[in-house]
C-alpha cells in the first residue's frame, strides 16, 4: 500500500490531486443543494411565494448546468494521475526486469511476468480511476450531505445518517476481508491461464507431435474452470453485500422520523422531501462502494504480485569497491564450480584453464557438458559457486558489470535479431555511421547477401519483413562483434548444418573478427578447432583432457570420436588406447 501511495503521490501528481479534490467537492455539494431548493419550491409553491418558486428552480438550473462542467476538470485530473501511475510503475517494473541476474530470468515463467507487466500494472491504473475516484465520491455523498442538513435541520435529524455511516463502513470493512483473498487468487490464476497459453504455444510443435493435444486441453480447461469458480464467487459475494439494503432501511426510518418532526411543528412538508430526498442519494454511495472495494482490492493483489516480483534478491551484485573498467583479455579459470539454481547435479566441476591475451580457446564436448554454461559464467549471467573467474589477473566480480559485459561479445547458437532493419539489427540501435556498419558487414562477409536484398540495409527483417537462413544470422551476429570490438570473443556455435560455401564464408569471417581478441570458440568444425591454440575437453561438467588439436587426437579416445567421420583415413594406424 505504502509503495501505491507512492506512486500516486509521485511528481507532478499532488497538483492534479488538490485539483481533483477540489472539483470533485463541488458538484457533489451541488447535488445536495438542488435537494435543499426542490424543498425550498415545495415550501413556496403551498405558500404561493411566486417569485420565491421562480428563484429556487432558477438554482436548480444552474446546478444542474454548472456540476457537470466543474465534473469535467475533476476527471481530467483524475485521469492524469491515473495514467501518470500507470507509466512510471511500467518503467519501474522494466528496469526491475532487466536489472535481474539470468538466473531470476530462467527460474521464471514468462507468461506469468507478461500477465503481471498488463494485467497487473492495468489493475493499478482502475485503482486510480476509476476505482479510488468513486470510492472519493462516494465519500462525499456520504460527508456533504451530514454538513447540508447539520446547517438546515434540527440536529436530531443527524443521528440516523451518523448512525448508517458507521455501520455502512462496518459492513464494507467485513466485505472487503472477504474479496481480498479472493482478488489475491484470481490474479495469480490469470498468471497461470498465460504461462500456460505462452508455453503450450513456444512448445505446439511438441505437442502436436506427441499427439498431446488433449492432455493440453485438459489441463488448460481445469484452470480455466476455477478461475470462472474464483468469478463466480466474488459475483455472489458482491450481490450479498449489505449495504444497500442498509440504505433502504435507513431512508424509510428517516422519512417516519422527518413526518413525526413535522407534527412537532419542527419541519415543513418541503423539508421532507428535501431531507428525505439527500437521504436517497446514499443509495448511490452504497451502490459505488461495492463495485470500487471490488477494484480496490484487485488493485492491491495486482500491486503485490509487481512489488513481490521487483523485490525478488537475486540481483548480480553490481557494487564493488575495485571497479575496474579496463580489460587486456588474459582469462583463467582456476577450480570453476557451478549449479543451476534449483538444480542439485553441479553443471561444472572443478574447471581449471588459462587462456593468453588474443589467443583461441576452442571449447569441445556433448550436448549437456556443460559448455554454454562455462561462457555465460565469464560474462557474468551467474556467478560460481566455488572456485574463481580472472580477468588480467583479477577476479571478474570486482570489475564494473557494464564495462566487464561491453568488453564480452557472445555470439549464441540462436541468434536473435530484432524486427528493425538489417542496419539497426548491426548496430545493435547504437549510433554509428553507416560506413561503420558497412565496413563491419564486409569483414564479416555479410555484405554480399545484404546488398542483394529488395531495400538492403535498410530492409525490415522478423514478423514484419523478410526471415533469414541460420548462416545470414550467424553473419549478422559477427558484424555486430565487430563493430562493438569487444576484447574478448565468444561463439556459441555447436549446432551446424551449414552448406560447404556458407561454412567457408563463415570461417573466413571468424578468421577477422578472432584477430587481435581474445577468442572462445564453441565448435565442432574442424576447419576452426584446428587453428586453436588450445582446445579443451567437457565431460559431464568437467575438463577431461588439454592440448592442440595434433595432442589431443594422439591421446584422447573421445576426443577422437568426435572428429573421427571427418578423420577415417588418418584415424586407421593410430593408438586407440586414450586416456580419457
Ligand atoms: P552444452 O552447452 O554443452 O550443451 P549446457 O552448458 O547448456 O551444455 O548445459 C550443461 C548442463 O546444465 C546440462 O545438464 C543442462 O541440462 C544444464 N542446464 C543448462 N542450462 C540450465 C538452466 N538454465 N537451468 C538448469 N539447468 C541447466
Ligand atoms: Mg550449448
Amino acid at each position: 500500500m505504502a509503495w501505491l501511495v507512492h506512486h500516486i503521490l509521485a511528481g507532478k501528481n499532488s497538483i492534479y490531486i488538490v485539483s481533483w479534490l477540489a472539483f470533485q467537492i463541488i458538484p457533489t455539494w451541488f447535488v445536495s443543494r438542488t435537494r435543499l431548493e426542490v424543498g425550498n419550491v415545495v415550501n413556496d409553491f403551498i405558500n404561493g411565494d411566486f417569485s420565491g418558486t421562480l428563484l429556487s428552480i432558477l438554482m436548480i438550473f444552474v446546478y444542474a448546468v454548472l456540476g457537470p462542467v466543474i465534473s469535467i476538470i475533476a476527471n481530467f485530473s483524475r485521469e492524469m494521475i491515473a495514467q501518470n501511475m500507470e507509466r512510471d510503475v511500467r518503467r519501474e517494473f522494466f528496469h526491475a526486469l532487466l536489472d535481474k541476474s539470468q538466473a531470476f530470468h530462467d527460474s521464471q515463467k514468462v507468461g506469468d511476468i507478461m500477465a503481471r507487466s498488463t494485467e497487473d500494472v492495468r489493475s493499478l491504473n482502475l485503482l486510480i480511476n476509476p476505482a479510488l475516484s468513486v470510492l472519493m465520491e462516494a465519500a462525499l455523498i456520504l460527508l456533504i450531505p451530514i454538513v447540508v442538513i447539520a446547517f438546515n435541520y434540527p440536529p436530531s435529524l443527524l443521528i440516523l445518517p451518523l448512525g448508517f455511516i458507521i455501520s455502512f463502513i462496518i459492513s464494507i470493512y467485513f466485505y472487503y476481508q472477504k474479496l481480498s483473498p479472493i482478488a489475491k487468487a484470481q490474479q495469480r490464476l490469470y498468471g497461470n491461464l498465460n504461462h500456460h497459453i505462452l508455453e503450450e504455444i513456444t512448445g505446439m510443435i511438441v505437442v502436436k507431435s506427441s499427439a498431446r493435444e488433449k492432455e493440453a486441453t485438459g489441463h488448460y480447461n481445469g484452470i480455466a474452470d476455477e478461475y470462472r469458480a474464483l468469478n463466480i464467487k466474488m459475483g455472489k459475494l458482491q450481490a450479498k453485500s449489505k449495504s444497500v439494503y442498509l440504505v433502504l432501511l435507513l431512508s424509510t426510518s428517516c422519512l417516519v422520523h422527518a413526518i413525526l418532526l413535522y407534527y412537532n411543528g419542527r419541519l415543513t412538508v418541503g423539508d421532507i422531501v428535501a431531507y428525505y430526498s439527500i437521504v436517497l442519494t446514499y443509495q448511490q454511495a452504497a451502490h459505488f462502494s461495492v463495485w470500487a472495494f471490488t477494484a480496490v482490492s484487485k488493485a492491491s493483489a495486482g500491486a503485490d504480485r509487481l512489488l513481490d516480483l521487483m523485490n525478488k534478491e537475486t540481483f548480480i551484485p553490481r557494487t564493488t569497491t575495485h571497479k575496474r573498467r579496463e580489460i587486456s583479455g588474459d582469462i583463467e579459470f582456476k577450480n570453476v564450480t557451478f549449479t543451476y539454481p534449483d538444480e542439485t547435479r553441479p553443471a561444472l566441476i572443478d574447471v581449471s584453464f588459462k587462456l593468453n591475451r588474443n589467443e583461441t580457446l576452442a571449447i569441445v564436448g556433448m550436448t549437456g557438458s556443460g559448455k554454454s554454461t562455462l561462457i555465460k559464467l565469464i560474462s557474468r549471467l551467474h556467478d560460481v559457486d566455488g572456485g574463481i573467474i580472472t580477468i588480467d589477473g583479477v577476479d571478474i566480480t570486482r570489475y564494473d558489470l557494464d564495462a566487464l559485459r561491453q568488453h564480452i561479445s557472445v555470439i549464441e547458437q540462436d541468434i536473435f535479431l530484432f524486427p528493425d532493419t538489417i542496419a539497426r539489427n548491426i548496430s545493435l540501435g547504437r549510433d554509428y555511421p553507416m560506413e561503420g556498419i558497412k565496413h563491419a558487414a564486409v569483414t564479416a562477409q555479410a555484405n554480399d547477401f545484404i546488398q542483394q536484398l529488395p531495400m538492403g540495409y535498410d530492409t525490415e527483417i522478423g514478423d514484419k519483413g523478410i526471415q533469414l537462413s541460420g548462416g545470414e544470422r550467424q553473419r549478422i551476429a559477427i558484424a555486430r562483434a565487430f563493430l562493438s570490438d569487444p576484447r574478448i570473443l565468444v561463439l556459441d556455435d555447436s549446432t551446424s548444418a551449414i552448406d560447404a560455401v556458407t561454412e567457408e564464408k563463415i570461417q573466413r569471417a571468424i578468421a577477422n573478427v578472432q584477430k587481435h581478441r581474445t577468442t572462445i570458440l564453441i565448435t565442432h568444425r574442424l576447419s576452426q578447432v584446428r587453428w586453436a591454440d588450445a582446445i579443451i575437453l567437457l565431460q559431464g561438467g568437467r575438463v577431461t583432457a588439454t592440448g592442440t588439436h595434433e595432442e589431443l587426437m594422439a591421446k584422447s579416445r573421445v576426443y577422437r570420436n568426435i572428429f573421427m567421420s571427418r578423420f577415417e583415413g588418418e584415424l586407421d594406424d593410430v593408438d586407440t588406447s586414450g586416456d580419457a
